[in-house]
């Protein structure tokens, strides 16, 4: 073993790891040598000075040394011994809530000891509780102190922070005989956003991240800033990079139904029956659709478009290419609401071409169901519309070639992947196209979405006037009312939204409950509906057709609305409490309105006194109703990772890079990684190998 890299050797090598332990650390992806060394600290404790009594504050962790004064049993709730610690500089309560009697009978006053653990505020003032302590002896030189800042690893049942302390000690030995070879191509690190990285090899950032010197930047070292941190993050984020490409690879190398056969006469019917042209935007990523349907590989695309760019007639289109090539197509919603208004859209297009259009949710039962799931099966369905229903196991297609996915944000690539497995018995897999609302900047969206090609509808259709965007305080709620009341008697239509005021769906609820009570007072001449997500789909839906239809002047909703439903009378747009939204948020709301031909309104009425956020916000809603240039200024207002959605947790399991706090790392690497794949497949193995190990779940794809 002595020639083996470290990613080769693996942990039972080390001193005192037997199986037992071996397993252990396994269940922290820790399998060999490389891996324990990037196992990196979660946090680092500073025993390396002894902190006067004097100098603590609440919430300081701290090395303290002093003589006991007294000890007695506390009072209180529960029982515990207190013992009062005294330096020259002040004094500090040490409580125990577990403790022996002899523990109780040596804490004597007069003896001398050395603790360490976290100030709270206690009963007595500053309080210690169960700190880890020592007896300092007279006839003994103190114990000596850390030379380094100590580090605090994630850890696991039956694996103690010391053990694995001793552990990566360990490696970090071996690291010094065989050091990492550096896989980031020098060409990167000369990016001057880069270059503070450029002092750093892999092998000293590793070094220095395990155990800092107490000159560090502790600080910087919390929030992930410090270049150590940056340089291992950017490996893991080119390997990341690596990994989603060469997924895209994988499926590029699937097979798929070729969609031969343009939709022809089912196009051209389609077409002539709507009231308007397709826009340049949508005929352009129309035909980048229509061009990828055409191969034998899967398509993976995703079609961004601002709200409103009519990206669910795009995907008509596209299913229709499906349909006349004689296969299935569905289509998968976020939510019921919206899947049922896909389900209404698509019908009125598609049903009279003769195409069978049906509907799956969660909620569907009994023979209801069965008889949908029937139909499915043996092929006379031929587009299903509906939401993660479509993901369950008895959901079989009979050949099923076009999967979209609408508002991508709010699903995950596991579950888009699930989709694959049904693309029928003939081994093929479907094509894969992805729509979303949230306009993302590019470099952005390139890394973020590695995996796919990207088209942008980057056009509104024409006559849609902009949208005029009001900020005003609480104070002139009653100017709101009014003007309500007279949009309405025009015969108009408005949404009034109450978002999240507390951290709870029922408070939501409750609150949009009283404000559409208060508004139905205020306005007794409007017919005032209610819509919130704790209500039964089916009424929901009932009512946002009734809304649609022009049953209901006003519809007083929390932000279920938020996503894509469309109704194009209405052109009024009210939105609570608005300096608490977010402004991808606002910008999908106020996105309900200007669908129509009449100019539309959105106000948005805050709470004084607005933070600064909240102002900057506030103006960018009413500088722009540009959805890229909202997210331009939501990313510099909040940082890039919200913009990702869900993309940014769990999915991409990514070891210590963060996609949101390292967004700035992202650019250039993707192309990069495809020169990299290119060119140097061999390094790209061994990044892909470094930080992906054999936890790669993506090379099962
Ligand atoms: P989104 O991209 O937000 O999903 P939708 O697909 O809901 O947008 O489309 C918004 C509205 O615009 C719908 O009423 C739709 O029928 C209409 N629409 C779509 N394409 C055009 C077009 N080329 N010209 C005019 N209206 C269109
Ligand atoms: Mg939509």
């Amino acid at each position: 073993m002595a020639a083996l890299p470290l990613q080769e050797v693996t942990v039972t090598q080390l001193k005192g790891v037997g199986q037992a332990l071996a397993d252990r650390l396994a269940r922290l992806g820790i399998h060999h040598l490389q891996d324990l060394l990037l196992h990196l600290p979660l946090r680092y404790e500073d025993r390396t000075r002894i902190s006067p009594l004097g100098s603590l504050r609440v919430g300081s962790t701290a090395v303290i040394e002093g003589e006991v004064v007294n000890s007695h049993l506390g009072q209180g709730r529960r029982r515990s011994l207190l013992v009062r610690l005294r330096d020259a500089t002040g004094s500090v309560g040490l409580r125990f809530f577990h403790f022996s009697a002899s523990m109780k009978q040596q804490l004597q006053p007069g003896l001398r000891l050395r603790c360490y653990g976290e100030a709270r505020p206690g009963a007595s003032g500053l309080e210690f509780y169960h700190p880890e302590f020592q007896v300092l002896r007279d006839d003994l030189p103190p114990p000596p102190l850390e030379q380094q800042l100590t580090p605090v690893y994630p850890v696991t049942e039956g694996l103690q922070q010391k053990r694995l302390r001793q552990l990566v000690a360990q490696a970090l030995d071996f690291l010094e005989q065989r050091p990492l070879d550096e896989l980031l191509p020098a060409s990167l690190l000369d990016q001057t956003h880069l270059q503070g990285l450029r002092s750093w090899s892999v092998n000293q950032a590793l070094r220095y991240l395990h155990y800092p010197d107490c000159q560090a930047d502790l600080e910087a070292l919390a929030a992930g800033q410090h270049p150590a941190q940056k340089r291992l993050a950017l490996e893991e984020l080119l390997a990341q990079q690596l990994g989603m490409l060469l997924l895209r690879q994988k499926t590029r190398e699937e097979s798929a139904p070729p969609l031969t056969k343009s939709a022809g006469l089912l196009e051209q019917q389609l077409r002539e029956g709507l009231p308007f042209a397709l826009t340049g935007a949508q005929e352009r990523v129309l035909a980048e659709i229509n061009r990828d349907l055409t191969d034998p590989h899967p398509m993976l695309r995703l079609v961004q478009g601002d709200v409103g760019s009519g990206k669910t007639l795009v995907a008509a289109l596209a299913a229709l290419k499906a349909l006349a090539n004689g296969y299935q197509a569905a289509l998968m919603a976020p939510t019921e609401l919206l899947a049922e208004q896909h389900y209404h859209n698509l019908t009125a297009w598609l049903q009279p071409l003769g195409i069978q259009v049906d509907w799956l949710a969660g909620k569907m039962k009994g023979k209801q169901r069965q008889t949908a799931l029937e139909q499915l099966a043996l092929g006379e369905t031929q587009l299903l519309v509906g939401t993660h229903a479509l993901f369950q196991e008895e959901v079989v297609f009979s050949r099923l070639a076009l999967v979209i996915i609408d508002e991508q944000h709010r699903f995950g690539v596991h579950q888009r992947l699930a989709l694959r497995n049904k693309g029928g018995s003939e081994g093929l897999l479907p094509h894969q196209l992805v729509m979303t609302a949230t306009p993302i900047p590019r470099t952005l969206a390139m890394s973020a979405y590695a995996d796919l090609d990207v088209s942008v509808i980057d056009e509104l259709p024409p006559g849609r006037k902009p949208v005029t965007t009001l900020a005003l305080p609480d104070s002139r709620r009653p100017e709101v009312i009014a003007r309500l009341r007279h949009a309405c008697q025009e015969g108009r239509q408005a949404y009034w939204v109450c978002p999240l005021i507390e951290e709870s769906e029922v408070l939501e609820c409750q609150a949009a409950e009283v404000t559409c009570q208060e508004l139905q007072e205020a306005l007794p001449e409007l017919k005032v509906a209610l819509v919130h997500g704790r209500m039964k789909p089916a009424d929901k839906g009932r009512i946002m057709q009734a809304f649609k239809e022009g049953e209901y002047q006003l519809l007083v909703a929390t932000t279920v609305i938020e996503v894509g439903v469309d109704v194009p009378n209405a052109s009024l747009m009210i939105i609570d409490n608005a300096e608490r939204l977010g402004l991808a948020q606002l910008h999908q709301l106020r996105g309900r309105v200007g669908r129509g031909s009449t100019a539309s309104f959105c106000t948005l009425i805050y709470h004084p006194p607005l933070s600064s956020q909240g102002r900057e916000r506030l103006q960018a809603m009413r500088e722009s109703s540009d959805g890229f240039y909202i997210a331009q200024k939501d990313l510099e207002i909040r940082g890039p990772g919200e913009l990702l959605g869900t993309r940014q947790t769990g999915e991409i399991e990514l070891r210590l890079a963060n996609l949101k706090r390292d967004a700035h790392l992202l650019e250039g690497l993707r192309p990069l990684g495809e020169r990299l794949l290119e060119e140097q497949p061999l390094l790209a193995r061994q990044l892909l190998a470094r930080w992906r190990g054999d936890s790669l779940r993506f090379s099962q794809v």
